[in-house]
């Protein structure tokens, strides 16, 4: 696609790196086949094609974006299904967080729009304000039938029980046997760790039992994405330089062999950090060692451990599959979770139109919930073609939104490789 920047504009590094992106499309439209938003919408600016051209207008003629802009780039979920099928290896991902950013700075959203926005940013990534909020909901939700029905929704999608912690915080989780073969960091995340504990809970113990030692440093709360997705850039950037200093401090100080996230979409900006601070003197290395180190647990797991199953059922579980777009697009990690599931000798289930959303994507449940509702329906109606026992998936957001949706239990794929390596049954599975 050919650009029309000025030499001025791109000294500007982030423009300078989306036009880079920019030349490389040449709007052949494939992408839309894939797209979530174009395929419930059928309209050309609900695609990445669409979405593509807008950016680069707004960006080549410094336009402010205006209410239909701004309704466009939100809509897009970030599920990067674009970028798996672009032949042309464009990188959608970046451009799309360069717009959002561009969006938030040039226009004046509504007071109500501004004001949501806000509260979803302030509230999220901080677990212990979370949790208030989490209470409260609680509380408000048996009068919410006052409410209106957009505030009902997002009260809906807070969860009925806050279950409580099992394990003891600390810092340090050592191996349980006598050799340690590993020593990782844990990103315990802000609203997973509140609301399913139990994952960060079977992640520590899967790894202490397989002799890796699990730090979780507890100034780290979140990754940054909520804030990075939102197109609040300042905000985002304080969670990223306090991760990369804390982490990285840790990995000079006692030594990382990795850091696990267990909650996909958090791995994929963690993995992002590299780029984020590409220009940045001060923490570029230290930002690149971050994302280099950062895997994914069930990347962990399949790459790194022999896994000691203990499956003595006499029934083999259909257990389906689910990969969330960020597991799948953003991190490209496709074989690891179900290779491990096979592992133990239950029976993957393959979803048809995996490849599509869920219709979650971080808050967009909370803010576009009609097209979250398309999507979820679409997936749940998929799952449920193929029977499964129960589902299993890498991310919390999924989890919650198709909970929403159907009766099959749906469990994190840690929690099936921790039951099945010697850990508890998880709570969601205890009528199998
Ligand atoms: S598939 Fe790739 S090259 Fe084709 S329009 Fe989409 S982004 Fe551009
Ligand atoms: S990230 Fe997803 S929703 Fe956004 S343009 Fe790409 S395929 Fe469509």
């Amino acid at each position: 696609m050919q650009t029309s920047f000025t030499n001025q504009q791109l000294e500007n590094k982030d423009n300078k790196s989306s036009e880079t992106i920019l030349r490389k499309c040449v709007h052949c439209g494939m992408c839309n086949a894939t797209c979530p938003t174009y395929a419930i919408s059928g309209n050309e600016l609900e695609g990445p094609r669409g979405r593509i051209y807008l950016i680069k207008d707004m960006l080549e003629n410094k336009k402010p974006a205006n209410k239909k802009i701004a309704q466009h780039i939100d809509s897009c979920l970030s599920c990067y299904g674009c970028m798996t099928t672009c032949p042309s290896g464009v990188n959608y991902m970046h451009l799309i967080d360069h717009g959002r950013n561009y969006v938030e700075e040039t226009y004046k959203r509504p007071l109500l729009d501004k004001l949501f926005r806000n509260i979803l940013s302030y509230t999220l990534p901080k677990p212990k304000i979370f949790l208030i909020l989490a209470l409260l909901t609680k509380v408000i939700k048996p009068v919410s039938f006052i409410l209106p029905q957009f505030l009902r929704n997002s009260i809906n999608l807070m969860p009925n029980k806050i279950p409580s912690k099992k394990i003891k915080t600390q810092k340090v989780y050592p191996s349980e046997g006598r050799k340690t073969v590993a020593r990782v960091a844990l990103l315990t995340g802000c609203v997973q760790r509140v609301i399913s504990p139990e994952i960060n809970e079977s992640t520590i113990r899967l790894l202490n039992r397989h002799d890796v030692e699990v730090v979780v440093l507890p100034k780290i709360e979140c990754c940054g994405s909520l804030n990075h997705h939102l197109g609040k850039k300042e905000l985002a950037h304080v969670s990223f330089v306090k991760n990369i200093e804390l982490w990285h401090k840790e990995y000079l100080k006692n030594g990382l062999d990795a850091i696990i996230s267990n909650t996909s979409g958090c791995g994929t900006t963690l993995k992002d950090y590299g780029f984020i601070f590409r220009n940045d003197k001060e923490l570029k290395k230290k930002a690149k060692k971050i994302s280099e180190l950062t895997k994914d647990i069930t990347e962990y797991l399949d790459e790194n451990l022999k896994l000691k199953i203990k499956n003595n059922n006499d029934k083999k579980y259909k257990i389906a599959y689910h990969s969330a777009c960020s597991m799948q697009h953003g991190q490209k990690i496709h074989e690891q979770p179900k290779n491990l599931i096979k592992q133990t000798g239950n029976i993957v289930l393959e979803v048809p139109e995996g490849h599509m959303c869920c219709g979650s994507a971080g808050t967009y449940n909370i803010l576009h919930q009609k097209m979250a509702k398309s999507l979820l329906k679409n997936k749940v109606e998929n799952i449920e073609k193929v029977s499964p026992d129960f589902i299993s998936t890498g991310n919390i957001g999924c989890m919650t939104q198709i909970g929403g949706g159907t009766k099959i239990p749906i469990v994190h794929t840690v929690e099936v490789m921790d039951w099945l390596t010697g850990g508890p049954k998880p709570y969601k599975l205890k009528n199998f």
